[in-house]
C-alpha cells in the first residue's frame, strides 16, 4: 500500500506516519526527516536546504524529487510506503504520479488530517515547550517567524493538493483535532479497506 498523509506543519502528520508504519510495517518516508539529516550530515543537499528550512521555506522541488525517487527504489519500498510531508507542491504531486508509473504502481490512498487552523500555532508551541522540557533541542523552523512562513507555503503552496486528489478520487479525511488514539483509530478504520491492495 502506498499512502500519503497531507496537513499544515502541526497537524500530527509525523506522529500518526509513525503509527501506521508500526501497525502495518510499512516505512515512513519523511522528507522533513530527511532533510534534517542531511543538513546535519552536512551533505551537498543539506548545504543547500538548511537556511530555506530556517527560514521556513520549500526546499526545490528538484531536490525533493530526486530524494524521494531514490529512496522508493530501495528494497524495504517494495510492499509500500507512508509518504509524509511530500508532496507538498502539484509539481512533486505530478512527479510522484510519473515515478510510480514508472514503475508500475500507484498511490493508494491520501489521508487528510483536517485541523482547526487558528490551533496550528498553539500546537507547534506546545510541542517546542514540551521538547524543552524534555532537555530536548527545538527544531530552528519552530519559532515564530518561521512558523508564519510555513503556514504561508502550505495555504500556497500545499493545500491546493487537496482538490488535486479529491478530483482524483484518492482524497480521505480525518478530524486531526481528536486526541492522537482516536485519530489513529480513524485513520486504522479508513486503511482496512486498503489492506489487501
Ligand atoms: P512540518 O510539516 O512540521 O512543517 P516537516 O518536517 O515536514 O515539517 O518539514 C520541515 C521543512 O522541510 C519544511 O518547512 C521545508 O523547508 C522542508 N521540506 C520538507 N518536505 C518538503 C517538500 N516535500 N518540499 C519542499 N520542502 C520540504
Amino acid at each position: 500500500m502506498i499512502l500519503i498523509l497531507l496537513g499544515p506543519p502541526g497537524a500530527g502528520k509525523g506522529t500518526q506516519s509513525q503509527l501506521i508504519s508500526e501497525r502495518l510495517g510499512l516505512p515512513q518516508l519523511s522528507t522533513g526527516d530527511m532533510l534534517r539529516a542531511a543538513v546535519k550530515a552536512g551533505t551537498p543537499v543539506g548545504l543547500k536546504a538548511k537556511q530555506i528550512m530556517e527560514a521556513g521555506g520549500l526546499v526545490s522541488d528538484e531536490i525533493v524529487i530526486g530524494i524521494i525517487a531514490d529512496r522508493i527504489s530501495e528494497a524495504d519500498c517494495a510492499k509500500g510506503f507512508i509518504l509524509d510531508g511530500f508532496p507538498r507542491t502539484l509539481a512533486q504531486a505530478d512527479a510522484l504520479d510519473e515515478l510510480l508509473k514508472s514503475k508500475g504502481r500507484h498511490l493508494d490512498v491520501v489521508v487528510e488530517l483536517k485541523v482547526d487552523d487558528t490551533k496550528l500555532i498553539e500546537r507547534i508551541e506546545c510541542r517546542a515547550r514540551e521538547t524543552l522540557a524534555a532537555g530536548g533541542t527545538v527544531r530552528a523552523d519552530d519559532n515564530a517567524d518561521a512558523l508564519k512562513t510555513r503556514l504561508i507555503a502550505y495555504y500556497r503552496e500545499t493545500a491546493p493538493l487537496i482538490g488535486y486528489y479529491y478530483a482524483h478520487r484518492l482524497l480521505k479525511s480525518v478530524d486531526g483535532m481528536k486526541p492522537i488514539p482516536e485519530v489513529s483509530r480513524q485513520i486504522g478504520e479508513l486503511l482496512d479497506q486498503f489492506q489487501h491492495a
